[in-house]
């Protein structure tokens, strides 16, 4: 029988794969969803398996509310998580979580990465920012639905088209995007960021930030409605 999702299934898949081959989980870490907006529904990646076996057919389709639609094995840990961005966030249509290293290393010292260059204000005009550290109270509720709340919650007053990605304190990062593979292109993004910023603190632990009217250029040469970089 055909899944009606298969389409969804193979996007999520296919920027799955990406995963492992940007070098940005090792084992079974790392998730990626796709998410289907006129169907309130998202594929996502299994709990727990390896990447090499994993197949499209394998890709779980979950509700809003993170309860499973069409799949025959339990979805990723994080689905709570996935399914509160989509509930938050307009307009996304993938979402990405690893525990790359120079992203989950700036995660784990709970700071946003600053802004230093223009390779990082090419992608986004802000320090990538870092969510508070998660209360008892919360890690004792609902765990994943509670990760999804720091982050939404550290974007009250950020746009997420604008930004798309975060640090969650002590753990690692997010990113989305308008589809899944263009969450993984984030991903990726977010992870050189994190690595020329770490190399740029060790070289000048004093650096400033990027001024402003170079931050403006070179976002606003790649994004919004006077673009003009690459052949649209
Ligand atoms: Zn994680």
């Amino acid at each position: 029988m055909t899944s009606s999702y298969a389409e969804l299934k193979e996007q999520a898949f296919q920027a799955n794969l990406e995963i492992p081959r940007r070098g940005l989980a090792i084992y079974t870490f790392g998730n990626v969803s796709a998410f289907d907006a006129d169907r309130a529904v998202f594929a996502i990646k299994p709990s727990g398996v390896a990447y090499e076996s994993l197949t499209a057919a394998d890709m779980i389709v979950v509700d809003l509310d993170g309860n499973m639609v069409e799949g025959h094995l339990r979805p990723s840990s994080d689905t709570k998580t996935h399914a509160a961005l989509y509930r938050a966030f307009r307009g996304i249509g993938g979402i990405v979580h690893t525990h790359s290293t120079y992203a989950t290393a700036w995660a784990q010292a709970r700071l946003p990465i600053p802004l230093y260059g223009t390779t990082h204000a090419d992608h986004l005009a802000e320090d990538v920012p870092c969510t508070a550290l998660m209360s008892a109270d919360a890690v004792a509720g609902d765990y994943e639905a509670e990760t999804g709340r720091q982050i939404i919650d550290c974007f009250r007053t950020r746009d997420p088209t604008q930004t798309p990605m975060v640090l969650v304190a002590g753990h690692g990062p997010f990113a989305w995007g308008k589809t899944a593979e263009k969450a993984v292109y984030h991903a990726v993004v977010l992870e050189e960021l994190a690595k020329i910023a770490s190399i740029t603190q060790s070289l000048a632990p004093n650096t400033e930030r990027l001024p402003e009217h170079l931050v403006r250029k070179h976002f606003e040469r790649k994004h919004g409605s006077k673009a003009y970089y690459g052949q649209d």
